[in-house]
């Protein structure tokens, strides 16, 4: 659009400039012609004087030589008349000859040799009177006279040809100019329509280019407008110059007015805004004037048209326009019903919360209750052993016994229920503490059964040192390796491989884009191994993929650790390999 602009400012400098030019040129031509003419009767002027001249020159002759015939002497008195004109001629051409040099010096010529004829007229005059016609003396000066006589034809006759010269120079030159003239203007005034015609497309074209713009700017201007309504939301600008408000249709609905209705300004909205904050919209609009933008912020409205109380969220930006000038354009959003669904939300978590407390306390108590009773079984069953073994009838002593594999069952369910309850609890201590240290524990914990079952334990690299529940950690160490060597294969003595590594995002997929650090510990066994479809499952509460009777268990384990991890915001994966062996990997995030 500049480059336009430019380009038709240009065509327009110059077709003016044209005009100008034209109009110069035409009255150059008419002023020429005007100086031609002058100049023409002019030549005419000095033509004609010198005819005069010369005709009173003949006057003077014809009158002198009547005195010398008839002696009469009215004849001299017409000799002076003509004396005076043939001097005033004289004067005239002088005059008209001014700027001349070359005629001027012709007439000087002529007036001296006037002068001398005259002088010779008046000598005949004397001589006639006294001598006859026929004296010597008398014809001399006759002579001399016509020779005189001769000499001024022959300067009028120059002056005269050379007054037609010029004539008929001035006369070409003015033919040559008016030729060249009307070419010049013809080529001009071509160039001229072309540049116009030129600016003429290019403004057709802007004026199409303007068109479409324009329908762009409408069908923005349109979806902008639907984009608010969907949206739910409104706008308006600050023009901070001429310190102006634009308010969107959008806005005026949100806040329950008709956009139709005749303008309202910030006042007017204000009317709305609920009393408890009015205080705050005012602290912010004071913002705004003293900052040019002010923090977003948060407040109610009694809606205009149905007096229902909204939530309205208020976001700005300080911007320029194309023209420089700066203006704060703010967002008005409704939400309310974002709000609503939040304190649903809330109330539905505290419910959940309270509800999830009950049936951990529920657990706990039930979990804890059950031991009394069970101990009851257990202490009477070994009596029965100790004192009554002897009066028991074998299928006694076969009921007996099954009566204390399911106590001892029941009993690795209640520790294992309790375990699981106390990893729900919130308010364990969380300590600074070396991982390696409580991985020493675990070993020395499952010492018996590494022992009977002739296992070994690598591990690889260093644990670290992080922010953790020590005993929560501690009981995954034990439940992940207990079950590596729990699922050994028959006569394989089970061997446990642990690797630590710290990782992110970039390096390790399964670590989510957050910027942070996680350190992953790795237990891999040459177990019994699972297939790869119950990797998942096996978190789960009670699932179990393994024969009861073969491999003792509740289905509790994996879920302690899985929780564990988590509340230490962490994550635990399981891949396995049938007879070939598991992988049980564990991300904790390095928080030193
Ligand atoms: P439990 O060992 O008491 O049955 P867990 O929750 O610890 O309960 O484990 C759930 C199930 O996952 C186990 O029953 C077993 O089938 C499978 N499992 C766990 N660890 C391993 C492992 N190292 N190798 C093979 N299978 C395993």
């Amino acid at each position: 659009m500049k480059l336009n602009n430019l380009f038709l400012t240009i065509v327009f400098v110059i077709s003016v400039a044209v005009l100008f030019f034209v109009a110069g040129i035409s009255f150059k031509h008419v002023s020429q012609l005007n100086k031609s003419q002058k100049l023409e009767a002019h030549t005419y002027e000095v033509k004609l004087e010198l005819e005069k001249f010369f005709s009173a020159m003949k006057s003077a002759e014809t009158n002198n030589r009547g005195y010398v015939i008839t002696k009469d002497s009215t004849f001299l008195q017409s000799v002076e008349n003509s004396k005076k004109e043939l001097f005033q001629n004289i004067k005239a051409i002088k005059n008209l000859t001014k700027d001349n040099p070359k005629q001027l010096e012709h007439i000087i010529q002529i007036e001296k040799i006037t002068k001398e004829r005259l002088y010779i007229l008046q000598k005949l005059v004397q001589i006639s009177t006294e001598k006859s016609t026929q004296d010597p003396e008398f014809q001399r000066y006759f002579i001399e006279g016509r020779n005189k006589m001769d000499s001024i034809n022959l300067q009028i006759a120059d002056m005269t040809r050379h007054e037609t010269e010029l004539l008929e120079e001035r006369k070409l030159m003015t033919k040559k100019d008016m030729m060249i003239t009307p070419i010049i203007i013809y080529i001009i005034l071509l160039l001229a329509l072309l540049m116009i015609s030129l600016a003429f497309i290019k403004i057709y074209r802007n004026l199409n280019k303007i068109k479409s713009i324009n329908k762009e700017l409408m069908l923005k201007n349109h979806s902008s407008q639907m984009t608010e309504s969907i949206a739910n939301y409104g706008t308006w600008q600050w023009h901070i110059s001429d310190n102006t408000y634009v308010f969107s249709d959008n806005l005026y609905r949100i806040f329950g007015f008709e956009p139709t209705e005749s303008k309202i300004d910030l006042e007017d909205f204000m009317i709305v805004v609920h009393p408890d904050d009015r205080d705050l919209v005012i602290e912010k609009v004071q913002e705004m004037q003293e900052k040019k933008h002010f923090t977003p912020f948060r407040h109610r409205i009694i809606r205009a048209n149905d007096g229902e109380i909204r939530y309205i969220l208020i976001n700005n930006k300080l911007v320029t326009d194309g023209y420089n000038k700066e203006y704060l354009l703010v967002t008005t959003t409704d939400i309310t019903d974002h709000i609503k669904a939040k304190q649903l939300l809330e109330n539905r978590n505290r419910e959940l919360e309270a509800s999830n407390k009950e049936l951990s306390a529920f657990n706990y108590i039930a979990s804890h209750d059950l031991q009394e009773p069970l101990r009851k079984i257990e202490t009477f069953i070994s009596r029965l052993l100790d004192k009554d073994y002897q009066n028991i009838s074998d299928s006694g002593k076969q009921y007996i016994e099954r009566i204390k594999y399911s106590a001892g069952r029941m009993r690795l369910l209640i520790n294992d229920l309790l375990q699981f309850s106390r990893t729900n609890r919130t308010d364990q201590a969380i300590e600074h503490k070396d991982l390696n240290e409580l991985f020493d524990l675990a070993i020395q914990e499952l010492f018996q059964r590494i022992d009977d079952t002739g296992a070994t334990i690598h591990l690889n690299s260093t644990l670290p040192t992080l922010q953790v529940v020590p005993f929560q950690i501690q009981q995954v160490f034990i439940n992940l390796i207990g079950n590596s060597i729990k699922y050994s294969k028959q006569d394989v003595p089970p061997v446990v491989n642990i690797d630590v590594e710290k990782v992110d995002h970039s390096s390790d997929v399964r670590v989510p884009d957050n910027k942070e650090k996680y350190y992953k510990i790795t237990f891999r066994d040459n177990g019994i191994g699972f297939k790869q479809e119950y990797a998942e499952r096996i978190f789960g509460l009670f699932n179990r993929l393994h024969n009861k009777d073969e491999y003792i268990g509740t289905g509790i384990g994996l879920s302690i650790c899985k929780k564990i991890v988590e509340n230490h915001h962490g994550f635990i994966f399981a891949e396995g390999k049938p007879d070939i062996g598991s992988e049980f990997t564990v991300y904790l995030p390095d928080k030193a």
